[in-house]
């Protein structure tokens, strides 16, 4: 049976004022067909330029809307647990604030889940410079060879998931990029997808070279350490009736 919400949406924000209200267009477009209830939980990780005003004045207008924010910038992976947490869907739904990620393609991720735990966007014609470009490009390949992964983007935030999955799932600071191995873990089945991607026309990236790829690198170490030390085992509760 269906929760009553079935969709969470969980969307981090960090400076994104003038992106907010077509991001809500599009995604309140977007899903008007899904079946069943939908939230949308923006997590506001400390922005300064007036983020939080527009986000209530979004909740104010729609009643599915419900606005977090955390007391001061914490990072992506914090303001992802924060509405992680908070969600009530079956189903969770992530994607970026800056409009760079198409609300128009979680109706075709979101049918994926009937084969899936989890689906992963996998961003066709990247509109970012080439050095970001590259820069994943060495991420992903160096990523996916340490980990024994396949996973083609894991930059890419556009996804859903299980919430039961997710339940089971810690993260630490960056490893939002770990995210769909982390739910291998956990034994989700992953499907990825082709998505669309846009240039981001308003706001700044956060990142550079210096705060993702080298610290991209250093977490795999972590994920490859807590993949060789999982915990495997079968249990099984005996009834006293089979005592001798
Ligand atoms: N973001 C955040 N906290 C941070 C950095 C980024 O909530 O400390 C959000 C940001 O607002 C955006 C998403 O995470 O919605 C991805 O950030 P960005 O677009 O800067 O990353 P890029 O697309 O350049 O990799
Ligand atoms: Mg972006």
């Amino acid at each position: 049976m269906k929760s009553e919400i079935y969709l969470s949406i969980v969307v981090p924000v960090y400076d994104e004022a003038d992106n907010l209200e077509t991001l809500h267009a599009e995604l309140d477009q977007a899903l008007a067909e899904v079946g069943g209830g939908v939230e949308f939980l923006y997590i506001d990780d400390g922005s300064h330029d007036g983020s939080v005003g527009v986000l209530l004045g979004l909740a104010k207008r729609d009643e599915r809307v419900r606005v977090l924010c955390l007391e001061k910038n914490s990072g992506q992976s914090a303001a992802l647990e924060a509405g992680f947490k908070a969600a009530r869907g079956e189903i969770v739904a992530t994607l970026d604030s800056d409009l760079q990620n198409d609300p128009a393609d979680l109706p075709r991720l979101l049918a994926a889940l009937d084969q899936a735990d989890v689906v992963n966007g996998v961003r066709a014609n990247r509109q970012d410079t080439w050095v970001r470009k590259l820069s994943s490009h060495v991420g992903n390949g160096f990523r996916n060879r340490m980990t024994g992964e396949s996973v083609t983007d894991v930059g890419c935030s556009l996804r859903v998931m299980r919430r039961s999955f997710l339940c089971n799932v810690k993260l630490h600071r960056g490893m939002h990029r770990f995210l769909p191995t982390l739910l291998r873990m956990e034994g989700a089945r992953l499907v990825e997808l082709p998505v669309n991607h846009r240039p981001r026309l308003h706001g700044q990236s956060k990142y550079g070279i210096g705060n993702r790829l080298f610290v991209g690198l250093a977490d795999v170490f972590a994920v490859r350490w807590m993949q060789s030390r999982r915990l495997s085992y079968q249990v099984q509760e005996r009834d006293r009736a089979d005592a001798p």
